[in-house]
């Protein structure tokens, strides 16, 4: 069964591994708009062209340029459908995705709001680090390094922080996102589209609520 869905959420709410997983085990197409713009010029398409022209410009890219990739990927199909993580992020957007669904005859399934307690949050991320060699996540509270200074995933002994996961630029990406994001909520619960899901459980936690609300 095809399924279209939005994961809604703040900047750390896990997101990008939920969507992961629902790409692994659902078989989903993951749209997230980073990588529809860097796919896309590499493909040389008419859109990715475009897209290439107005960043070679220094220009930002438009609501309507994303909203044609969007169209592009819709176009090419998948067999279990499509996550949007990270699109829309505002309500011009939200409607701007909506008439496109709309006139490609599909529709979306369900958005899904990743809740999450602010404070947790940025101790979350700020306590966040990856290995450098397969990109498993490790957290100072919740999910150490192993003693012994090799991921258990890899056996890597690299770690990395992100540079952006200090607190100040943490707050100034939730701020964005209470500014301009977080109105979207209200917007699908009046369509009736909304389910929320504890974005603070384990990972396999979330998936499990996630699941539930796909059916
Ligand atoms: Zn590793």
């Amino acid at each position: 069964m095809t399924t279209n869905i939005i994961l809604l959420g703040p900047p750390g709410a896990g997101k990008g591994t939920q969507a992961r997983k629902l790409v692994e085990e659902r078989g989903m197409v993951q749209l997230s708009t980073g990588d529809m713009l860097r796919d896309a010029q590499a493909s040389g398409s008419a859109m990715g062209k475009k897209v290439a022209e107005v960043m070679a410009a220094g220009q930002l890219v438009t609501d309507d340029i994303v909203i044609g990739l969007i169209r592009e990927k819709l176009e090419q199909g998948s067999e279990g459908g499509f996550i949007f993580d990270g699109f829309p992020r505002t309500l011009p957007q939200a409607d701007a995705l909506g008439e496109l669904l709309d006139g490609m005859g599909a529709k979306l399934d369900a958005v899904i709001e990743m809740q999450v307690d602010d404070e947790a949050l940025v101790q979350r991320i700020t306590a966040r680090s990856t290995c450098g060699d397969c990109g498993e996540v490790y957290n100072d509270i919740t999910k150490p390094i192993p003693a012994d200074g090799k991921c258990s995933n890899c056996g890597g002994t690299e770690f990395k922080r992100r540079a952006d996961d200090n607190e100040d630029s943490l707050r100034q990406r939730l701020m964005e996102y209470y500014k301009k994001t977080s109105p979207l909520i209200g917007y699908y619960y009046a369509k009736g589209q909304l389910s929320s899901v504890n974005g603070l459980g384990e990972i396999d936690a979330v998936k499990a609520e996630i699941a539930a609300v796909l059916g």
